[in-house]
């Protein structure tokens, strides 16, 4: 390896510019009839903050997913804005805004429950900022990134060619970064720069790769694809909250059976969910399981009904439940305090992963407990499980069991027959609805966590 290709390697802020930035630092201007975005397809409050950046003589751009979505005639999930104002000053100009994030400072400007996420311009740090202002760790991670540019420079930081096009609402013109125009007709992800660089900066970028794989069914360019099995395990150093953001992005957006075995291929599943990847690799039952959970989670998104975090992680996490709780029970633990004993030990190793809050926890382990409990269906004991808030989530669960072979004697079909008794009818009336089967108007940003939580999810924030 040459001596500079260690320095990018180990210490990318010492780079400075990259060689080839002239060639791929200069737009290509795109005019409203080669890009095809009409205002239409864009959230008019996005257009409100571009406008009024732009009349208080700040330059202003979407940017990002919302650009490359609706260039792709899909709807965008969110808006972002680049500017080359401060964070100090789009918070000063907009009343109904908030500064947010240390480690990558930026301004949420909120119409109603919309959040318009505006970043100022960031550059490449050098050796003479301060570390308030940027800081790299040892294995060049970015831990710090709060040097601003011009839209040049944060094109360049950027993490793919297809995420680097911007529009301006004062002449409807979109500025394409290193081809990235071409890179969406050509449905290619291709990393900005060099690859094991930026993906040392921030390992997430992998999951990223693969999520919008996913999601547009896309081809990841050769050089872009090449590192991800070597570098996966670097997926360790990212904290778990972060991983969990992602995990939620990864699974719970429509696309989770194609997004799963594309991480699977790439080395990276068994660096979100070790306990699972251990199982689902030697064993069909295990695999069955976890693809179905996939499928059944598509298919309900694309039936526009909720899925909940709590759902899918007792899913993942079940195989791994039932080997360890087959452990405790060769020791002659009886089954139900060698479930909750083989419960509390999954979650505290899934934790070192993915974080998943409490207020998801504590309903996997009812869904888990409902399991045994619903094979003791006689009279009231019936009744008592039909009441629990659970209830139908724990009921789905019996199905995707069944329906992946576990031979539970007629047990779902039962429970089937026992909904549609009177005696469900009126407990039902009275059972506080269960999240997941409610169909109900959620906030935008979802799978993203509260705009507070948000910061957290964001690039190079450790
Ligand atoms: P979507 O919103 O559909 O998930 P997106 O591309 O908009 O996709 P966001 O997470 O909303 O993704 O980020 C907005 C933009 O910020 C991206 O398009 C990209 O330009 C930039 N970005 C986000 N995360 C990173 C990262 N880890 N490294 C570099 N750039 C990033
Ligand atoms: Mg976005």
């Amino acid at each position: 390896m040459s001596i500079v290709n260690t320095v990018a390697r180990f210490f990318p802020s010492l780079m400075g510019p990259r060689k080839d930035k002239n060639a791929e630092s200069k737009p290509q201007i795109l005019q409203r009839k080669e890009h095809g975005i009409s205002r239409r397809q864009l959230s008019e409050n996005a257009l409100k903050v571009l406008y009024r950046l732009n009349k208080a003589g700040y330059q202003a751009y979407l940017v990002g997913g919302c650009v490359r979505d609706s260039m792709l005639g899909a709807h965008p999930k969110d808006f972002d804005v680049a500017t080359n104002a401060t964070p100090e000053q789009v918070n000063q100009l907009f009343r109904n805004s908030r500064l947010i994030g240390r480690r990558f400072k930026l301004v949420h400007v909120l119409f109603g429950r919309e959040v318009i996420e505006v970043a100022t311009f960031r550059t490449s740090p050098s050796k003479e900022h301060s570390s308030n202002q940027a800081k790299t760790g040892d294995s060049g991670m970015i831990l710090r990134d709060n040097v601003y540019g011009s839209i040049d420079d944060d094109a360049m930081r950027r993490d793919f060619t297809i995420n680097a096009m911007y529009y301006a609402v004062d002449d409807f013109t979109v500025k394409s970064y290193a081809n990235g125009f071409q890179d969406a007709q050509n449905k290619l992800i291709r990393l900005m720069g060099d690859p094991e660089t930026r993906y040392r900066e921030d390992p997430v970028r992998m999951l990223r790769a693969i999520r919008f794989a996913g999601k547009l069914d896309f081809t990841i360019e050769e050089k872009t694809e090449a590192p991800i099995k070597m570098m996966a395990p670097l997926m360790e150093q990212i904290p778990a909250p972060r991983l969990f953001e992602e995990v939620l992005k990864l699974f719970l957006s429509g696309n989770a059976l194609v997004t799963y075995r594309l991480l699977r291929e790439y080395k990276l599943f068994g660096e979100l969910f070790p306990l699972t990847e251990q199982c689902v690799a030697d064993d069909e039952f295990a695999a069955r399981f976890v693809e179905q959970t996939m499928i059944n989670t598509d298919t309900r998104i694309q039936a526009g009904k909720s899925v909940t975090p709590y759902y899918f992680f007792a899913a993942l996490l079940w195989p791994s439940l039932q080997r360890v709780q087959a452990e405790f029970l060769e020791q002659d633990i009886p089954p139900q305090p060698a479930l909750h004993k083989a419960a509390s030990r999954v979650i505290e190793q899934q934790l070192q992963r993915t974080s998943i809050p409490k207020r998801f926890t504590i309903p996997m382990k009812e869904i888990w407990d409902l399991q045994s409990r619903f094979e003791r269906k006689k009279g009231k004991k019936a009744f008592e499980v039909a009441e629990s808030n659970r209830f139908r989530a724990a009921y789905d669960f019996i199905l995707l069991r069944e329906q992946c072979g576990e031979n539970l004697k007629g047990l779902g079909n039962w429970w089937t027959k026992y909904q549609e008794s009177d005696e469900y009818q009126e407990v039902a009336a009275n059972r506080k609805p269960d999240e997941r089967h409610t169909k109900k108007r959620r906030p935008r940003r979802t799978n993203r966590g509260t705009p507070n939580d948000r910061q957290r999810s964001r690039r190079s924030e450790p």
